[in-house]
Formats: C-alpha cells, sequence, structure tokens
C-alpha cells in the first residue's frame, strides 16, 4: 500500500483525462482524487499504483498530450474509501494550455446519424473527444462557464452524462443536445436546397463563416469569384471523405494522412484531369485545396446534398459532391465570425446566411497544409492546430514577437513553449491590425504572461512594428531573414551556430536595402551575412513586386539586352517608362529577393506578366517545372554573391515555357546548392535551415534537401510552423529570447550584420 502525489502536465484539459484516471483507479480498485487546476491535472492514489502510473501515459486519451509527470510520495491517508473528481482548483498563474479545435469524432458521427439516438441530426454534438475548444474559450481553467457554452445551460439528461466518469461526455464543457443547446437559423433542406439552385451561403464555422456553393457548377463558382472580387487565387472545397478527395485530386498516402487529421486542414494536392471540379475553383493552377468536413453541420449539410441517404455507408463511399468553402471576409479584412458582420459584410456576396446562436470568441482561419519532402508543410497555421505549444530546447524569457506585414501571427513564449497564434493575415487594414493586437491581448490574457519584451520587424513603417513600440516594452527590432531562419532553431532546438539560407520575398536589411535571398550565419541572437543572391534593380518599387514582367525588363537590362524590353513587352503600357527608369536608376532599388528572381524567370518566360495574388508567377513557374535540369555554367559565385544572369539569358532566348521553368527549378537548385555548401565548409557549420516563402516550392525544397545531403549537410525543413511570414513571429520571438538570456541584450540592437570583406 503506497500514496502518491501526481502531477501531470501538458495538454490534459478538455481531452477526458480525469475520466481516464477515473478508470484506472476504478480497475486497480485505488483510492484518492484528481483535479483540474492550472498547471494541469493533480492527482493522488492510494493503494497498489505500479500499473497505474505506467497506464496513466501509455494509455492516455488520443486528443491529450502529456509533456510531464511529477511523483512524490505522500503518507497513506487511513479509511480513505474511493476516487473522487474534485472541482477545478483556479488559483495561482496559469501553465495549462487550451486544446485546440477537433473535428467530430467517429462516436459522435455514428450517433449524428442514427435516428435512435437523441442527437439524431443535431447541429452541435460533441463529446470530450471533438468539438470546438480554442474558438469557444473565453479564459482558463477550462469549464463551460468559460466557454461560449455557458449562455447554455445542461438539460437534466445532459448534466447526468456530464456527472457520469464512465460517459464519454463526463466534464465535455460543450455537451449539448436539442433540449438545450445553440439553435441554427435555417433548415438543412432550405441550406441544401439553395446551394443546389447555384446560390452562395455563408454558413457559420468554428473559427468563422466560410462561403459556400457548389463546386461543380460552373456559374456558382464564377459567380462566387466576381462577388468576392477575387480574381485569380484558387478556392479551397470541401468533399464529404477521403474516397471522394481521390476522385477529384491524386492522394498519396502523405496527403491522406494530412487530410484525415483531426485538425482537418487544406491540404493542397494536384488535381485530376478526369476532375468534376469546376475549372474556376483553381483557375488554370493544377494543383487544389481540399478538406474534409470538420463540424456536424457540414456532415450534415454534405447529408441533405447527398439526398438524406440512410445508414453510415455514404460517410466513407466516394461521391461527385463537393462544395466551394472560402473564408467568408470584406477583401484585405479578417474572416466574419459572427451574423450581424455576415449580414452586413457579406450583402451582395452571400445570398443567404446560415447562423446560429453558438458566439465564436476567437476568430481562426482554416489551416492550410502541402506535403514537401515527404511530409507535410504549413502554407497557413490556424484552426485545429494553435493554441498547441511548440517545445523549446530551453526555458527562455517571457517575449512576445508580432511577425512583419503580411501573414502575420503573434509569438508568447513562456518557460519552454512558444505560443504561435493563429494566421491574423496581410496588416493591410485597420480590421487587420486591430485583430493582431486583439489576439496578442487574448493571448497574453490566457497564458497568464506578462511580457519582459517584444520583438519585431526591423522595418520601421509595418502596422506590427508600431504596435511593438506602444505596448510600453523593450523593443527588439530582428531583421526579417534572421527571423526566418531562426525560427528553424527554435523548432529543431538547435543551440549554436548555423546556416542560414533564406529564399524569401521582401525584407528589409539593416543596410536599408531589399534582402530576400540570403546566406546568413545565424547563432541565436546573432546573425551575420555572409552572401546573397545578385541585385536585380525593381522598376517601380511595389509595383514590381505585383507585375513580373517589370522584373523580366530588369533582368533584360541587367544583360545589356534592355532594347528587348519594348517589343516584349508592347502590351504593356508603361514598357517604355520602365525601359528609362532602369537606364537612369531612378526608382529602381536594388533588391536580392528570390521572389522577385522567380518573376523574372516567369516574366521572360511569358508564364506570368501580372500577378493576381502574392506568389502567383512562382507558383505557376513550379506548375509547370515538370522535372528539373541544369543549364552548365548557369550561374557564378563570387565573393558570397550568388548571380544566375546567364540562366536568365538563356530564358530570354525564347525557350519554351515547360523546359524554361524546368531549367530555372534545376540550375537554381545546384547554384544555391553550391553556394550553400561553399558556405557552410568556409564557416565550419553542418546544419542549413532553409526559411522563407520559397521553401513552399516543392521542386526547390526537395531538390535543395537532396543536393544538400550530398554535401553531408543536414537541411532543417519547416514542419511546426510555416517557412513563409507566417513562421517569423516565432523566429523573432526566439532571437528576442536568445538575447535576453545571453550576454548580447542591447535594446534596439540591430540583428544581422554585413560580413566586413
Ligand atoms: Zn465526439
Ligand atoms: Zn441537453
Ligand atoms: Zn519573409
Amino acid at each position: 500500500m503506497r500514496r502518491l502525489r501526481l502531477r501531470v502536465r501538458g495538454q490534459v484539459q478538455g481531452v477526458g483525462f480525469r475520466p481516464h484516471v477515473w478508470r484506472l483507479a476504478m480497475r486497480d480498485s485505488l483510492t484518492g482524487f484528481a483535479l483540474n487546476d492550472r498547471d494541469g491535472v493533480l492527482l493522488e492514489v492510494q493503494g497498489d499504483v505500479g500499473a497505474f502510473v505506467e497506464d496513466l501515459v501509455t494509455l492516455a486519451p488520443p486528443l491529450a498530450r502529456i509533456d510531464a509527470v511529477e511523483q512524490e510520495p505522500r503518507p497513506v491517508v487511513a479509511h480513505e474509501r474511493r476516487f473522487v473528481i474534485r472541482d477545478s482548483a483556479p488559483t495561482g498563474p496559469a501553465r495549462a494550455a487550451i486544446a485546440p479545435d477537433v473535428a467530430t469524432c467517429p462516436d459522435c458521427l455514428a450517433e449524428l446519424f442514427d435516428p435512435a439516438n437523441r442527437r439524431y441530426l443535431h447541429p452541435f454534438i460533441a463529446c470530450t473527444q471533438c468539438g470546438p475548444r480554442f474558438t469557444v474559450t473565453r479564459r482558463l481553467p477550462y469549464d463551460r462557464p468559460t466557454t461560449a457554452m455557458a449562455d447554455f445551460p445542461l438539460c437534466s439528461a445532459c448534466a447526468a452524462e456530464y456527472a457520469d466518469p464512465m460517459d464519454r461526455r463526463f466534464h465535455a464543457e460543450t455537451t449539448c443536445c436539442p433540449a438545450c443547446g445553440p439553435r441554427l437559423d435555417m433548415a438543412l433542406p432550405e441550406i441544401a436546397a439553395r446551394i443546389r439552385a447555384g446560390q452562395i451561403v455563408a454558413l457559420k464555422g468554428l473559427g468563422g463563416f466560410h462561403l459556400v456553393c457548389d463546386a461543380r457548377d460552373d456559374a456558382a463558382v464564377q459567380c462566387l469569384r466576381a462577388r468576392k472580387h477575387r480574381d485569380g487565387k484558387p478556392f479551397a472545397v470541401m468533399v464529404p471523405n477521403l474516397a471522394t478527395a481521390r476522385r477529384m485530386a491524386d492522394v498519396d498516402a502523405t496527403a491522406a494522412a494530412a487530410l484525415q487529421h483531426r485538425a482537418r486542414p487544406i491540404v493542397i494536392v494536384p488535381m485530376r484531369a478526369e476532375t468534376r471540379l469546376a475549372r474556376g475553383v483553381s483557375n488554370g493552377l493544377p494543383d487544389v485545396g481540399l478538406f474534409l468536413p470538420y463540424t456536424p453541420l457540414h456532415w450534415l449539410v454534405l447529408w441533405a446534398l447527398l439526398g438524406r441517404p440512410a445508414g453510415h455507408a455514404w460517410t466513407s463511399a466516394g461521391s461527385d459532391t463537393a462544395l466551394v468553402a472560402t473564408s467568408a471576409n470584406r477583401s484585405g479584412e479578417p474572416i466574419v465570425i459572427d451574423g450581424t458582420g455576415a449580414r452586413g459584410h457579406l450583402a451582395g456576396v452571400a445570398d443567404a446566411v446560415v447562423d446560429h446562436d453558438r458566439a465564436i470568441v476567437t476568430r481562426a482561419d482554416d489551416s492550410v497544409m502541402r506535403v514537401v519532402a515527404g511530409a507535410p508543410a504549413f502554407v497557413r497555421r490556424a484552426r485545429g492546430f494553435t493554441p498547441a505549444p511548440i517545445s523549446l530546447a530551453r526555458e527562455m524569457p517571457a517575449v512576445v514577437a508580432l511577425g512583419a506585414q503580411l501573414k502575420a501571427t503573434v509569438t508568447v513564449i513562456r518557460g519552454r513553449e512558444a505560443f504561435v497564434s493563429q494566421h491574423v493575415g496581410d496588416l493591410d487594414t485597420p480590421a487587420a491590425v486591430a485583430f493582431l493586437e486583439a489576439t496578442l491581448r487574448h493571448m497574453l490574457a490566457v497564458l497568464d504572461v506578462a511580457p519582459v519584451a517584444v520583438a519585431c520587424d526591423l522595418h520601421p513603417d509595418f502596422p506590427s512594428t508600431r504596435l511593438a513600440h506602444r505596448l510600453g516594452l523593450p523593443v527588439f527590432p530582428v531583421q526579417h531573414h534572421h527571423a526566418h531562419t531562426a525560427a528553424l532553431a527554435a523548432e529543431h532546438g538547435v543551440d549554436g551556430p548555423m546556416l542560414g539560407l533564406s529564399l524569401d520575398g521582401f525584407g528589409l536589411g539593416p543596410d536599408g536595402t531589399a534582402w530576400g535571398g540570403e546566406l546568413l550565419r545565424v547563432d541565436g541572437a546573432r546573425c551575420e551575412r555572409l552572401g546573397h543572391l545578385a541585385p536585380l534593380p525593381a522598376p517601380g518599387g511595389d509595383r514590381a513586386a505585383r507585375e513580373p514582367w517589370r522584373m523580366a525588363a530588369a533582368a533584360l537590362h541587367r544583360l545589356g539586352r534592355a532594347d528587348e524590353i519594348d517589343r516584349r513587352f508592347a502590351a504593356e503600357p508603361l514598357a517604355r517608362a520602365v525601359r528609362r527608369l532602369l537606364a537612369s536608376g531612378i526608382a529602381c532599388q536594388p533588391t536580392t529577393s528570390a521572389g522577385r528572381l522567380f518573376d523574372a524567370a516567369a516574366g521572360l518566360l511569358g508564364i506570368c506578366n501580372r500577378q493576381d495574388f502574392e506568389g502567383e508567377a512562382a507558383m505557376r513557374l513550379e506548375a509547370l517545372a515538370a522535372a528539373a535540369s541544369v543549364m552548365p555554367g548557369g550561374w557564378q559565385i563570387r565573393h558570397g554573391v550568388l548571380d544566375l544572369l546567364p540562366l536568365l539569358g538563356l530564358l530570354a532566348d525564347g525557350v519554351a515555357p515547360a523546359e524554361g521553368a524546368a531549367l530555372f527549378h534545376g540550375t537554381l537548385i545546384a547554384a544555391v546548392t553550391e553556394w550553400a555548401a561553399r558556405a557552410a565548409a568556409a564557416n565550419g557549420l553542418r546544419v542549413v535551415a532553409l526559411g522563407g516563402g520559397g521553401f513552399l516550392n516543392r521542386v526547390l525544397a526537395e531538390g535543395l534537401a537532396a543536393g544538400l545531403a550530398t554535401h553531408g549537410l543536414t537541411a532543417l525543413v519547416a514542419r511546426a510552423v510555416p517557412p513563409n511570414d507566417g513562421g517569423l513571429s516565432l523566429g523573432q520571438a526566439f532571437v528576442a529570447a536568445s538575447a535576453l538570456s545571453g550576454t548580447q541584450a542591447q535594446e534596439g540592437m540591430t540583428s544581422c550584420v554585413s560580413q566586413s570583406r
């Protein structure tokens, strides 16, 4: 007979952990108690406790994430007869975490379509293994009164399940039923009829509204595109199950696992030639973003569209049913989360709004993934993954970071954990900036962190930088590509120097010029620029980033072939003006951006002269590169500067687009591999961190990882956060926290210096 006190840390609240403890205690005839507190779960067990301690971890429920179990012997309590679950004890600072939202579980799905179940067709069915979490939680500890379900008192039947430790809904904080739960404001047959009729319906989801229409209906998809003013960017598509996904696209085992992950991210996969999807869904790009239903309402809408089939077979059988489901927002603004906003902002976009009375507390877009180098990588990390923390190699000071301008996120470091917020988005509108600030405040409140410093981008004019300076904390501006590569050091626990390879769009350098294709020596808070891509002039500044033909003109200018600009870009009214700009050097800031190099190649090959959305030219170029081939002599490396001018010259010579795309990728891979390998050897480094938006390009990321491996180098690939600017705040926070915990603490320090030669 022994008594043990056990402290369990990690993701152990709202995941069915206490019932798990209770069942084990019953099995082994133990006495004692368990309770939720702000550190996680605290329990004491008495009796023959050997098997209990082992099974506590090995048999933990699927949603639990156990970071640590601490044991302490306690004196045996005489005459204890039972094991009890005690009420939560919300004292002391919070160390526990809110769980991410989870897709409807198989048990709930079975009940949803069982006519004998009391939750038959109930759009809010949930249990301890599924349902909303992050998006409905106001604060910790996670209990019904602190969630959006506080407005829905449990009926007696639900209350009995909630109180029964043997029930799947024991302390399921978001459980409810048709008698006591929220209500949908439109009947399913009407929703289905509207979609069948080609209408666009705004449908309330977990983290915001979707705009939904029939993905096979060309007219409906074109109408949505026109009304949303979304000229070229592909739409995501919801399909009922994997079998249906495989009719639409080539879904390999890795992509299938990602699609079926309980977070249900959008997964970008190659579309099949015989797909039934309307052409307007992906607008000529070969890939499509698919996802599987993750709320009971999604399941019910699909069921209604399929003609209300009996039984459960349809939930896994292939069909042709597919719905466009894209974030409902006004251009540049955050996703809409309430019915009033939906009716106001989406007037003229949606034909109908389907709302319900369970509030969305925290906005979260769908997460987006793509299989890169054999495993899923984030394109956008949000619903289903936030706010799960990223484990750091060691304890670090409490620092917050605010990202840059595009794809902004917030990171908060608490101890050995880094919490990266959901995708906030581009900070182009006051509403988006307000969302960034609200996200910061919510995270600090929920995590109960008092930050000692704030990190931001080196660019003084980004709204995130201005917000950082308003917080009244020491400010650490971090160079953009230092942050990109430091994010990999944080994720992979790198302690010590590494080579940072950034292939990215734009980030301000400490020298005041536009950086983007960089080779850095990164060691925590220290960063040294070892090399960069040969600069190209960017005629017209920001316009050059939207109009690849301008970068192509810049390449022609560098090649000494400026006389070809007028003829090649005759369709561009400003072609002659841009040629003169290049000749004079006025409004032609040089940039080492890898993104602009892709633009130049796409422009020279005639693949994309103007981009409808960020990264479009690079995406179209990648899409054409079926294979990668190398142009011998296509590059030069001098004093750390990689110049691909010979390659650009070849692309300007009338090469066919597909051949040119293959040459561009293959030569870039060979060139960058040699460039990085030389720098690694010269600096005695073995690890190369691949950071920046360019590494979502599969051909490039896979080619470089393989190429670096042949030189005995280890390539670090971003898996926990996106390699693009969505992961930047993690790197910024890591740099500032490293500075504070080292001897280099200095407010206002410039985080990246150029190597003097
Ligand atoms: Zn469930
Ligand atoms: Zn009920
Ligand atoms: Zn970037």
